[in-house]
């Protein structure tokens, strides 16, 4: 039995289930209960950020399909933000409550051969790439797609894992030792302008709402800095709006999306990966805008009406890793004397290198004010006084 038509709106009361337990069900948790949700979560960890939260939390492999069965029997809907939950776990969770967005969406998404694949042949903009099984297939793509180029492979990978980029031809068989896959994607290297997303949410009644575009800057290939509204042409702005939508229609997605794009020099907006739930860069949201996607993706899931997403002020969010533990704990009052700055941490014990373990938010008259107040708080972080 699927629930999957079920359209009748689940309501406050109702207990929503969460696969996965880090930072993104922790805001997701905080939302559904602002809004008197109960939250059940299921991940192999325990004490999790999710689950500090949550009413429940499930310690439980994603493949013990015993356990997600028996899961999904005490809640009203499954939602999940960790997407690389398999097809038979999506399905076993299916036969006892609405999975939104469905198991196929993640399928798609979680592979990304398949998301290349869907989405060039749904017409949308692609990187120029090629799918290669062998160095010698590598070799071959590398001659046509030209250096440099990035390796990647096709199953999952985020935050710039499972990729290298490859400065010459020569490099082509360390790279593809140092990759040890069997099937990847060879992507042409994409002189940006700028790296922008939206995050977007449908309903169960196919109705749409994203929170605009924003710019997004990488370090280490891990999210950096995001600021919102990003300055673009209303025309980006138009394009990117009319591809995200088009994605979450094709997809049938019920939930949240985040569609990153690369923009080239020229203007043009290449679809780089997509992520079917809320989204680093859509964090700002939790506190600038009239709904957070985290409130967005309950109201989706459980088949309310979408909230309004306007920004109430151009916010900037600046990621805190582990990094920032080097030396001792953080210093927090420093970062909170700025008035302008909201303090998120996630709950997560030890602050390894590269962690993400909280964010800051600013909010000014501009996003380049609110950008300079974000990296400023997290530079107060630092001092030792
Ligand atoms: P991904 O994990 O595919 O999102 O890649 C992480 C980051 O690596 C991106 O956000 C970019 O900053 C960079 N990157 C990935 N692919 C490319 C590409 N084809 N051209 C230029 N930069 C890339």
């Amino acid at each position: 039995m699927s629930h999957d038509s079920d359209t009748k709106p689940i309501l406050p009361g109702a207990t929503v289930g969460v696969l996965g337990s880090g930072q993104l069900g922790r805001m997701f948790a905080i939302a559904a209960r602002r809004m008197g949700y109960r939250v059940h979560t299921l991940s192999p960890d325990d004490d999790t950020p999710t689950g500090q939260v949550a009413d429940r939390e499930v310690q439980a492999n994603y493949d013990d399909l015993d356990a997600v069965r028996d899961f999904a029997r005490h809640v009203d809907v499954v939602t999940f933000e960790f997407e690389n939950v398999s097809a038979a776990a999506t399905e076993a969770a299916a036969q006892f409550a609405p999975v939104r967005p469905a198991g196929s969406v993640l399928h798609t998404t979680q592979h990304r051969l398949r998301e290349k694949t869907f989405l060039a042949q749904n017409g949308f903009p692609v990187t120029p790439n090629e799918t290669v099984r062998s160095l010698a297939e590598l070799e071959a793509a590398l001659a046509r797609l030209g250096t440099p180029a990035v390796l990647k492979t096709a199953g999952w990978g985020y935050d710039g894992k499972g990729q290298s980029k490859i400065e010459r031809a020569t490099d082509a068989a360390a790279a593809w030792t140092k990759l040890g896959t069997t099937e990847a994607i060879l992507e042409a290297w994409v002189p940006f302008q700028s790296e922008v997303s939206v995050v977007a949410a449908r309903g169960v009644d196919g109705s749409y709402a994203d929170f605009g575009v924003v710019s997004n800057t990488h370090r280490n290939h891990i999210l950096d800095l995001t600021v919102a509204p990003a300055d673009v042409s209303d025309k980006v702005r138009r394009d990117a709006a009319e591809i995200t939508r088009a994605i979450l229609e094709k997809l049938n997605v019920v939930g949240v999306l985040c569609v990153e794009f690369f923009l080239t020099k020229d203007d043009t907006l290449l679809v780089n990966e997509l992520a079917p739930r809320p989204h680093n860069s859509g964090h700002f949201s939790f506190d600038a805008c009239v709904t957070s996607q985290f409130e967005q993706q309950l109201r989706a899931i459980c088949g309310l009406p979408l909230g309004s997403t306007e920004l109430l002020r151009p916010a900037a969010m600046s990621n805190l890793l582990g990094d920032l533990w080097a030396d001792g704990e953080p210093n927090w009052a420093a970062a909170c004397k700025i008035p302008e700055v909201k303090l998120h941490l996630y709950g997560k014990a030890s602050a390894r290198p590269g962690r993400k373990m909280g964010h800051l938010t600013a909010m000014a008259s501009t996003p380049a004010e609110a950008a300079r107040l974000a990296l400023a708080a997290r530079e107060a972080l630092l001092r030792r006084d």
